[in-house]
């Protein structure tokens, strides 16, 4: 994995702790299989519908490993493969018949749709109970209440990652760089709400670095390989590195992996490498620190199937308690 790269090579040596997301991811595996198998004993199976439009190849491979751990968890999947031609009614007529379906928990739409489809109507018509993304804006609002509901999956992993690595949140100054509604947005308010003093910052954001270097933690959000430089942190900062960018411009690679020669030798072989939106070097300042790949990543998919076991928990409190209450006002 990448981050025994960073292990090794550093020529400067190494000062950040590595927050492993495999090992998390893990962990919340084993937690889930004793959940599920409780679940199981009662008759119920949590199910995970996927919805793929097109062959876009990074979806493909999204969808491919959410469904690949749904099998390792013995939940039940489904996957939906409509055309890249498929119209916005099309779509809509796919989730409804999924929202009816009592088989399915958690209905999780690949993300883009093709630019015919309206994806804000898309998203909105799932079913909030089954919202496991929890992109839907009943659960954005639940969010911003602080109420009980289901939470987005990468700044839930995010948020795991910060606490069972014992990292103090409350009372600390958190940035985060990126406002985006799947990401920046939900991660600022997690943080609030688990009491830190939440920056977020954005594209027009004046002096990045001097906001970024008073932070005790930061959340890089931006979609920039590299962006964010190692000395914009402070020494012993905690940094979780959300950013994913394939690089496959030498000249780039180089710049980025200077101080990374068995990485920067990995990306001759394969052309291209994983990047995050904070620069390599920042191993070098950061007290911890998620690698790319290997941090967030496995932390979406962890959330994603504990969604799903959620909303199958939830689904079945909330229909228990509607039928005690007809029974109840039928005496
Ligand atoms: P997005 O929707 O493109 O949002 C990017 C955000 O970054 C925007 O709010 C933008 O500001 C801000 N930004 C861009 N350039 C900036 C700059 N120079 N200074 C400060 N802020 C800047 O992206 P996203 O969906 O949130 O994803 C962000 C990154 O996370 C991407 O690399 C994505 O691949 C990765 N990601 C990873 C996972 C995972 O599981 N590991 C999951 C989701 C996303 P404006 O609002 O002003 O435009």
């Amino acid at each position: 994995m990448c981050y025994h790269f960073l292990l090794e090579e550093s020529e400067h040596g190494m000062t950040a702790r590595i927050l492993d997301g495999t090992k998390i991811r893990d962990e919340v595996f084993a937690e889930l299989k004793g959940e599920i198998a409780r679940l199981a004993i009662e008759g119920i199976r949590p199910g995970l519908a996927a919805v793929l439009v097109g062959e876009n190849p990074a979806s493909q491979l999204y969808v491919k490993s959410k469904i690949a751990a749904t099998g390792q968890l013995g939940l039940a999947s489904w996957m939906h493969t409509p055309p890249a031609s498929s119209t916005t009614e099309q779509m809509l007529d796919l989730v409804r018949d999924l929202n009816n379906d009592n088989a399915v928990d958690g209905i999780l739409v690949q993300l883009p749709l093709p630019s015919q489809v309206d994806t804000k109507r898309v998203l909105e018509a799932v079913d909030p109970a089954k919202d496991v993304d929890g992109f839907h804006p009943v659960s954005l609002g639940r969010l911003v209440s602080g109420r009980p509901g289901l939470v987005a999956c990468t700044p839930a992993g995010c948020m795991e990652i910060l606490r069972r690595n014992n990292i103090q949140i409350e009372g600390a100054n958190a940035v985060v760089l990126g406002r985006s509604d799947i990401v920046g947005k939900p991660m600022a308010l997690l943080l609030m709400h688990a009491n830190a003093t939440v920056t977020i910052c954005h594209s027009k954001t004046r002096d990045l670095a001097s906001v970024v270097s008073r932070a005790d933690i930061v959340v890089a959000a931006m979609g920039k390989a590299g962006y964010v430089q190692a000395d914009w942190i402070r020494p012993g900062a905690a940094v979780i590195d959300v950013g994913t960018n394939k690089v496959t411009d030498a000249k780039e690679a180089e710049s980025l992996l200077r101080n990374f020669p068995a990485r920067l030798q990995k990306f001759r072989e394969k052309g291209s490498v994983l990047i995050g939106d904070v620069h390599p070097d920042a191993v070098n300042t950061a007290g911890a620190l998620t690698p790319v790949p290997g941090g967030v990543g496995p932390m979406t998919i962890a959330m994603l199937m504990s969604n799903t076991v959620k909303a199958a928990k939830l689904r079945r409190e909330k229909l228990k308690s509607e039928t005690a209450q007809s029974i109840a006002g039928a005496r």
